[in-house]
C-alpha cells in the first residue's frame, strides 16, 4: 500500500507562463507574493517584472521577495514569511531554480503556521499552506513537483530537508523559454541531478509502479535531449524535454526517495559548497558500482533508458549504465570543474571522508537502498572519487 502524490496541474509549453493570472485565480488567489531567485529579479533579467505585468493583466498586484542569491538558508525563509506578511499576501509564486521553490514552499507553510519550527513539517498530519504555483527556471531539481524543501538551518549548519504532501504545489509550469539563458555548465549539472533523481528512485527499494512509470521516462528523455540542451542551450525543443524529465524524475524520486548518491552528496556540498547537481554527478558512479550486484535487472534497464543496445546480457548492460554515465561526467566536465573550483587539495578531501560518511549515514537516503551501505562501503565510495579526483 502506498500514497503517490504530484501536482494537481502541470502547465507545459514555450510562453506557458502568460497564464499565470489565470492559473492563480482557479486557486482563489488574489494578493501574491513572487519568492524569486536574485539574479532572475536584476535589471539584466528583469524577470519579476515580467511577472508581475502578467498579473497587473489580469489585476493583479504583486510583492516581490528575491532575497535568494544561493541556496536557501532560514534566514531567507524568515524574510519571506515578513514579506508576506507585510503584503497581506494570500498566495505564493515560486521563481527559479530549487534553491528559490524551495524557499516559496517554506514560506507558503510557515507564513499560516506561526511558530512551526521548519524541520517539524515531516512530523504534520495536517498541514495548512498558502495556495502555491511553481516556476522553475532550471531543469534539475523537479522542486515544482516534489513533496520536499531544502533549507539550511543557520543556527546549526544542517540542511534540512523535511517531506510532506502539502510541500507539493498546486501547479507546476514548465515553460523552457524561461530556461534558455542557463548557461551550458549549469544546464549539464541539474540535467545530471534529474538524471540522478530518476535513477535513484528506479533502483530504490520504495519504487513502485507510478514511480517507475515516471523514473524510466524521465532517464529515457535525458538520454535523448541532456546533450542536446547543453551543446545548444538556444534550442527549445532540447529545453522543453529536460523541463519535463526534470520534472517527472522530481516526482519519481518524491514517491521512491533518492539514495546514496544524494545522502553522501549532501555531505559532500556542505562541506566543500559543491552545488547540488554537481556534487550527486560526482558520485552517481561510484554509487552505482556499490549497487549493481544488488539491482543488476534495474540497472541493466537503466542503460537501455539511456539508449544501449537492448540485446545484451544484463551484466554488460548493467555495467553500460555506469559507462554511459562516466561518460556525461567526462563530457560535460564534472571532474574537471569539481577539481578547478570546489576540492582542489584532494589530501584534505581525503581527511574529511569520515566526517563526510558520519553525515551521509545520519541523513535520509540510506535505508532505501536495494543494498544498505555501511560506514565502510560509504568510506569506499568516497575513496574512489578521490582517486579518480587525482588522475
Ligand atoms: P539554484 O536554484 O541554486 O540555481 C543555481 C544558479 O542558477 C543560481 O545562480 C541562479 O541564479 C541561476 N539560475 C537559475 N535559473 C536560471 C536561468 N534560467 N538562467 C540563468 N541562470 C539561472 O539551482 P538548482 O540546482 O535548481 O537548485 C539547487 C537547490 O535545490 C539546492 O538547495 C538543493 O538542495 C535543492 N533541491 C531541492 C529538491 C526538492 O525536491 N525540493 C531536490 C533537489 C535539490
Amino acid at each position: 500500500m502506498y500514497t503517490f502524490c504530484s501536482p494537481s496541474r502541470i502547465e507545459v509549453g514555450g510562453g506557458s507562463v502568460s497564464r499565470i493570472g489565470a492559473l492563480l485565480k482557479s486557486l482563489g488567489g488574489t494578493k501574491p507574493l513572487i519568492v524569486i531567485d536574485q539574479f532572475l529579479a536584476s535589471p539584466a533579467i528583469g524577470l519579476d517584472k515580467k511577472i508581475m505585468s502578467l498579473l497587473a493583466e489580469v489585476g493583479m498586484e504583486a510583492a516581490v521577495y528575491s532575497g535568494i542569491a544561493n541556496e536557501p538558508t532560514s534566514q531567507n525563509v524568515a524574510e519571506g514569511v515578513a514579506a508576506a506578511a507585510a503584503a497581506g499576501a494570500d498566495c505564493v509564486i515560486a521563481v527559479g531554480g530549487g534553491s528559490a521553490i524551495d524557499a516559496a514552499k517554506a514560506v507558503a507553510v510557515l507564513a499560516v503556521n506561526e511558530g512551526l519550527a521548519f524541520v517539524d513539517i515531516a512530523r504534520q498530519e495536517q498541514l495548512k499552506r498558502l495556495p502555491l504555483i511553481a516556476v522553475p527556471t532550471t531543469s534539475g531539481t523537479g522542486s515544482e513537483a516534489t513533496r520536499v524543501s531544502v533549507i539550511t538551518n543557520l543556527a546549526t549548519g544542517i540542511k534540512e530537508n523535511p517531506g510532506h504532501p502539502s510541500l507539493v504545489p498546486d501547479i507546476a509550469v514548465l515553460d523552457p523559454q524561461l530556461t534558455l539563458s542557463l548557461p551550458a555548465s549549469l544546464t549539464a549539472f541539474t540535467g545530471l541531478d534529474a538524471l540522478t533523481h530518476a535513477m535513484e528512485a528506479y533502483v530504490s527499494n520504495k519504487a513502485n509502479s507510478l514511480s517507475d512509470l515516471h523514473a524510466y521516462e524521465a532517464m529515457k528523455i535525458t538520454g535523448q535531449w541532456l546533450e542536446q540542451a547543453v551543446a545548444d542551450g538556444s534550442n527549445e525543443e532540447a529545453r522543453q524535454q529536460m523541463a519535463i524529465a526534470s520534472c517527472l524524475a522530481g516526482i519519481a524520486f518524491s514517491n521512491a526517495s533518492t539514495n546514496l548518491a544524494h545522502a553522501g552528496g549532501r555531505s559532500l556540498g556542505a562541506y566543500f559548497h559543491v552545488p547540488h547537481g554537481l556534487s550527486v554527478a560526482l558520485l552517481l558512479p561510484f554509487v552505482m558500482e556499490f549497487g549493481l550486484e544488488a539491482a543488476l535487472d534495474r540497472y541493466a534497464r537503466v542503460a537501455v533508458a539511456l539508449g544501449a543496445n537492448g540485446h545484451q546480457s544484463r551484466e554488460v548492460l548493467a555495467q553500460a549504465a555506469i559507462d554511459i554515465v562516466n561518460g556525461y561526467n567526462d563530457k560535460f566536465g564534472v571532474w574537471y570543474e569539481a577539481k578547478a573550483k570546489f576540492i582542489p587539495d584532494v589530501a584534505a578531501f581525503r581527511q574529511a571522508i569520515p566526517e563526510m560518511v558520519k553525515n551521509a549515514l545520519s541523513g535520509n537516503g540510506i535505508l532505501t537502498n536495494r543494498q544498505v551501505p555501511t560506514a565502510v562501503d560509504v568510506t569506499e565510495v568516497f575513496e574512489k572519487l578521490a582517486a579518480k579526483l587525482e588522475d
